[in-house]
């Protein structure tokens, strides 16, 4: 499954003609092989700025130069004028109010023009919940719109903008969240915002090469699609994988657990003897859990006033009770192991909500409201709760929309294109890193910057 109009652009004679037919010509996305390492940076070059109070200091600095990047800031563009760049880190943290946001707009406008096709932006400041100040939080919550609007200007040439809210004492926790967002990991995120918390206890290390290794990773609806996608790429970081899914998917599930080295368990969430049998499993094989990511979902789509019950409740029962009762059970029989990271695959339908999907989207906001609610709950033992939410990705399930409805999935976004399931499984991965301790409570949407839901 693929794009043929990214297939087409990237040859040059059709590119021109497609071009003087006005269509839309999407760019081939950059995207990194697995796994993550730490010269993901190598030799490209980003401009640096920041507003004259910014306090992440040389944190930086010491990011890009530990990923093999080389830093350049508007001092160089005086001295040598503006060069070809991969991007821009911009810290506005320490703003005290709308006046500072000149220091960003400047630093933006001199250095945008010649940012390199799938370059790089990402914008850091103040969580503006956290501020005492009315003046300052305007300003940080300001550098929101400024992400979102700048994605949609440069998103066209396959550039990606994104931003991090710095909570108080969260500053030693941005090193892993900036190289991914500025890595080609990071390929489908854009426009944006995630917030790193400073809360709950940090891992003693965090490697920055095998990122997984001796971990054991469980994965819902593992049999296929973003499943089997996040059960391979959780693998490729080193992690020893579960991988679950219904009774009749037992052939194409044991044949991936054959694949990445990992165990196969053939079951439906929604029994009644699924948490205990998933516990008792991992209890058995391995002591405890790591990772878990509730990926397994259903949709039965039909409008409101002609669901039946059945339809209403399925969808419920598979997408949001199973979720819970298993994550009860985990917790009740003590499994998850200090720092585990839980993953749920929510979706942009459960933001932006979508005709004919009141059951799924209800479920996938209800995901939501679930790892919010958790996040603070196993905080002080390392755990974190994040959402991850596709938006248009290029599975079984999309390949199978009518065609206007498939184009219009694709086209409605600041790239112009779907993703692929491994989009959507890099950053479940990520999220599952012990570098990622400072995500939880998030919601990162993993659509292109899709119009619906963006
Ligand atoms: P898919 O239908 O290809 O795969 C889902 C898997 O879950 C299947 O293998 C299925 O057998 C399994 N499953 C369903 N019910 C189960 C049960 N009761 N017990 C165990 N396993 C069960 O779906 P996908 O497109 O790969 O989507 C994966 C996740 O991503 C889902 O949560 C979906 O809602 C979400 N998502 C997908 C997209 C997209 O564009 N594909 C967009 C937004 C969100």
């Amino acid at each position: 499954m693929s794009d043929y109009l990214v297939r087409a652009a990237s040859r040059p004679l059709l590119s021109g003609l497609m071009r003087a037919l006005r269509l839309p010509t999407p760019v081939t996305l950059n995207r990194a092989e697995p796994p993550f390492v730490p010269e993901a940076l190598e030799n490209q070059t980003f401009y640096i700025g920041q507003t004259d109070n910014a306090r992440l200091g040389r944190k930086i600095g010491n990011v890009l130069s530990s990923g093999g990047a080389h830093a350049r800031t508007l001092e160089d563009v005086d001295t040598e004028g503006s060069t070809a760049h991969h991007g821009l880190v911009f810290d506005a943290t320490g703003m005290q109010g709308a006046d500072d946001l000149s220091a960003l707009y400047l630093f933006v406008n001199r250095v945008a023009r010649q940012i390199a096709a799938c370059g790089r932006v990402v914008i850091l400041a103040d969580a503006p919940e956290r501020l005492d100040s009315t003046e300052a939080s305007a300003a940080a919550q300001a550098v929101e719109g400024f992400v979102r609007s700048f994605a949609k200007e440069v998103g066209k040439f396959g550039t990606t903008v994104n931003g991090i809210y710095v909570e108080p004492g969260a500053e030693s926790r941005i090193s892993e969240p900036l190289r991914f967002l500025l890595s080609d990991h990071s390929a489908f995120i854009d426009g944006q915002v995630l917030t790193i918390s400073g809360a709950g206890r940090a891992p003693r290390s965090v490697p920055t090469r095998g990122t997984l290794v001796d971990k054991v990773a469980v994965v819902t609806g593992a049999a296929r699609g973003i499943g089997a996608a996040t059960a391979r790429r959780l693998a490729s970081e080193g992690a020893k994988v579960v991988a679950i899914d219904v009774p009749d998917n037992r052939d194409p599930l044991e044949n991936l657990s054959q694949e990445i080295g990992g165990a196969a368990l053939a079951l439906d969430i929604t029994s009644g003897q699924a948490a205990a049998e998933i516990g008792d499993f991992c209890n058995a094989q391995h002591g405890g859990i790591d990772v878990f990511v509730h990926n397994a979902a259903i949709t039965r789509d039909r409008s409101l006033a002609n669901m039946s019950t059945d339809e209403w409740q399925s969808v419920l029962a598979v997408n949001l009770q199973a979720v819970l009762s298993i994550d009860a059970e985990l917790d009740r029989r003590k499994l998850l192991r200090d720092h585990a990271r839980i993953v749920c695959m929510s979706s942009v339908a459960g933001i932006a909500g979508n005709r004919g999907q009141t059951n799924y989207a209800a479920t996938k906001a209800g995901l939501m409201g679930f790892v919010r609610a958790r996040s603070d709950a196993l905080r002080s033992r390392g755990v974190c709760y994040n959402a991850v939410a596709p938006g248009f990705i290029e599975t079984a399930m999309t390949a199978a929309m009518p065609l206007p409805l498939r184009e219009a999935g694709r086209r409605m976004s600041s790239l112009g294109q779907g993703g692929y399931p491994e989009d959507v499984a890099s950053v479940v991965a990520f999220l599952s890193t012990p570098g990622a301790g400072g995500l939880s409570g998030n919601v990162v949407r993993v659509c292109g910057q899709g119009l619906i839901g963006a």
